[in-house]
């Protein structure tokens, strides 16, 4: 069966207008210069690339209609929504924390949520063994009312919650390995048994003040939200370890009835937003066991939707990496930067450090 790939070029055309980044200096106000860093230069590129390559054309590459307001209602309260419309129908604005949008900003998201929604909902009917969702703007940080971190709807919750009142599926695990805290996931289903969601990432990124190992969910939620903080200058081995002792206990307990990984790549040794060291071979890695964990429970249904990246440099050939390994094509782009980050992995030393430091999360989680 094929691996499909859900994209549309419209999705690229989201914008933040005139948005800068301030400096306060005394009294005088610097902006930042380039703008907002959620660019669609990294996602277009990794489009472009996989044509380059050969790679599209083995994948079942498809568009999508955007998320219905149904689909998002579900979600995101009737009130928030029609004051997003509102304001994209008028000139653009901004909900939220780091979320402007122009005008039109609001099918736009609609349309992101829609690739992912269709990613899933093709994956679950069986149409395709897995799929890759190039959903943007991201939406892993995105609260029912409260849009931030460049995230103006929750794709991934709003394609679950389509997914469940379909009676596709029962029971779906979402692992996020954006270098950021999926802390909108987290929330959405906080109170939840039926979707356990997973959060590798930087402690003490974006946001601030969530992420916590000790946050485990509440009242029939309890046990089923897992976050994986680990230190900054994390490397590959950190990761493989973190998932292997971790991700793969919870997830082989919960025993889902499909995959999603909210597939950040800003993890990667360059990313201007984050300070961990994968590489692309790092997220061939990681797709590779989510792979093995759908197959052992989920009949292979796995679906990655595009979340974080921020250099436009090296997202294209992470993405290949992962793409090409959903897809069991040997097809390989590599990686421009592969001996630079490999020649800079923690020792041994920080290593022992990290795998401390995931002692100590797996003691919290009562799996030490
Ligand atoms: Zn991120």
């Amino acid at each position: 069966m094929s691996t499909g790939f859900f994209w549309d070029e419209r999705c690229f055309w989201h914008g933040g207008g005139n948005y800068a980044f301030l400096a306060p200096v005394g009294g005088l106000v610097e902006p930042m210069p380039g703008g907002l860093p959620e660019s669609p230069a990294a996602k277009r590129r990794l489009r472009s690339l996989i044509d380059v390559t050969g790679l599209a054309a083995t994948l079942d590459m498809r568009g999508a209609d955007p998320a219905t307001w149904e689909d998002l209602a579900r979600v995101h309260p009737e009130p928030f929504l029609e004051k997003f419309k509102m304001l994209s129908d008028d000139q653009g604005g901004e909900l939220g924390l780091r979320t402007p949008f122009s005008k039109g900003g609001f099918e736009i998201a609609a349309l992101s949520a829609g690739l992912s929604v269709s990613a899933v909902s093709a994956v679950l009917s069986g149409e395709m063994r897995n799929a890759y969702a190039l959903s943007r703007p991201p939406g892993h940080h995105c609260l029912p009312e409260w849009p931030n971190g460049f995230c103006l709807l929750a794709n991934i919750a709003i394609a679950i919650e389509a997914s469940l009142a379909k009676g596709l599926a029962r029971r779906i695990a979402v692992i996020d390995w954006d270098v950021h805290h999926g802390n909108g996931t987290e929330a959405i289903f906080y109170d939840r048994s039926d979707v356990l969601t997973i959060s590798l990432h930087q402690e003490r990124n974006y946001p601030l003040d969530t992420g916590d190992a000790e946050d485990r969910g509440r009242g029939a939620g309890e046990g089923f939200n897992c976050n994986i903080p680990l230190p900054p200058g994390t490397g590959e081995a950190g990761y493989l370890s973190a998932w292997d002792r971790i991700v793969v206990p919870q997830v082989d307990a919960f025993a889902p009835d499909l995959i999603i990984v909210a597939c950040g790549f800003d993890a990667s040794g360059v990313d201007p937003l984050g300070r961990m060291l994968l590489g692309a071979q790092s997220f061939a890695k990681l797709t590779a066991r989510a792979s093995e964990l759908a197959d052992r429970h989920c009949g292979g249904r796995l679906v990655l939707v595009h979340e974080g990246g921020y250099s436009e440099l090296h997202v294209p050939f992470c993405g290949h990496a992962a793409i090409a390994t959903l897809a069991g094509s040997g097809i390989d782009a590599g990686d421009p930067l592969g001996p630079r980050i490999a020649g800079q992995q923690p020792g041994p030393e920080f290593d022992g450090f990290v795998e401390a430091r995931i002692d100590a999360i797996t003691r919290t989680l009562g799996i030490g």
